[in-house]
């Protein structure tokens, strides 16, 4: 019998916002009081076809939903007088634009990766550092990338030791829903180095030495990591691969079965029948795993779109303290979203 069901509002039915609603309403300890949208368009509709109560995120907007014929339940601030916490959806570095709107409203809030830890205070992975976070108000999960990350390298760092990580991420160029950006033909750097992921990586992860850099390429698939780990001893490959069969949320694929590339890992989630094809797990190369003395060498698969999910789930459940214990709330969390 559950006793606390959190009351959750979406700001921002996007790519990341409308999946975490999906995540939250699948949930026994939490439930989808509204969701948000700028402007009357078909995800608007559908949210309403799903069952959801749309709100208007700018009040003036709800003449365009009216003529629309997509009926809204109120504004934001309706919306967040009937809610516990609300997941900032926005697109990045804007949703940190509504931290004030929450803190009058005295509602706890979620933000996402796009956002800078400085301003929240607070970052979240369900695996590296979920205890930190009980009981916060305004936490940020951090992005796809530096969750794939955290994912993989949690494990090396406290059951082996970690000496010092080189990693690659090589981006997807836009997501799938996205026409109006590149790159179509390029491969972009990110000049910036290190990229902002190693650096994002020590806000879940403490002190961890990582050095990144990052390029994008004309793919709307998965991002893929190249990651070299100096480990603070020996190891075998067979250790490290022990370690990761036993990391929820981490899954390997294998060349030797056809899975060459980011196309066929995303076939198979297809195969899977899951509902937007997501992919919420890390999914690692097993015989693209190597470890030659104090060296690990590994390749690493992130759909984007769905791997931050259920540590939005998580992350709820920390600031709520409605478990204290991380490995039961991602049991749970996995349980409910048929991963894993
Ligand atoms: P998106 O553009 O798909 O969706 C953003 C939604 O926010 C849209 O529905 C938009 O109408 C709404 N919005 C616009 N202005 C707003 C405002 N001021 N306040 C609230 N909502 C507003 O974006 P997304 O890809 O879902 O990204 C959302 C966040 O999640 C960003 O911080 C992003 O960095 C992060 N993130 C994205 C991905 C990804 O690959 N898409 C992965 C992990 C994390």
């Amino acid at each position: 019998m559950v006793e606390t069901v959190v009351k959750v509002a979406i700001n921002g039915y996007g790519t990341i916002g409308k999946r975490v609603a999906d995540a939250v309403s699948l949930q026994d300890d939490m439930e989808i009081v509204g969701v948000t949208k700028t402007r009357p368009t078909f995800e608007a509709r559908m949210a309403i076809d799903k069952g959801y109560d749309l709100y208007v995120i700018y009040e003036e907007k709800i003449p365009d939903f009216e003529k629309a014929g997509i009926k809204v339940s109120g504004t934001l601030k309706d919306l967040l007088k009937k809610v516990d916490i609300v997941v900032d959806c926005a697109p990045g570095k804007k949703g940190i634009e509504n931290l004030e709107t929450y803190r009058e409203a005295g509602v706890k809030a979620i933000f996402q990766g796009g956002e800078k830890h400085d301003r929240i205070g607070h970052s979240f992975n369900s695996l590296s550092n979920y205890s930190e976070n009980l009981g916060s108000d305004y936490v940020r999960v951090v992005s796809c990338n530096t969750t794939g990350l955290a994912r993989t390298i949690f494990p090396l760092v406290r059951d082996i030791g970690v000496e010092r990580i080189y990693a690659t991420m090589i981006r997807r160029g836009v997501d799938p829903n996205d026409s109006k950006k590149g790159p179509v033909n390029a491969i972009t750097p990110v000049l910036k180095v290190p990229s902002h992921h190693g650096p994002d990586l020590k806000t879940v992860i403490e002190g961890v030495n990582i050095d990144t850099l990052a390029v994008a390429v004309p793919t709307t698939l998965m991002h893929v990591h190249t990651i070299i780990v100096k480990l603070k001893r020996d190891s075998t490959t067979e250790e490290v691969l022990e370690l990761w069969r036993n990391t929820p949320r981490v899954n390997f694929v294998k060349g030797s079965e056809g899975i060459i590339s980011s196309a066929q890992i995303m076939e198979m989630g297809r195969d899977l029948i899951r509902p937007r094809s997501d992919l919420n797990e890390i999914q690692v190369w097993e015989d693209g795993v190597h470890v030659v003395g104090d060296h690990l060498y590994y390749y690493q698969a992130i759909h984007q779109e769905s791997d931050v999910v259920p540590e939005n789930i998580d992350c709820i459940r920390a600031m709520f303290e409605l478990i204290d214990d991380n490995m039961e709330s991602i049991e749970k969390t996995n349980r409910a979203l048929g991963i894993n």
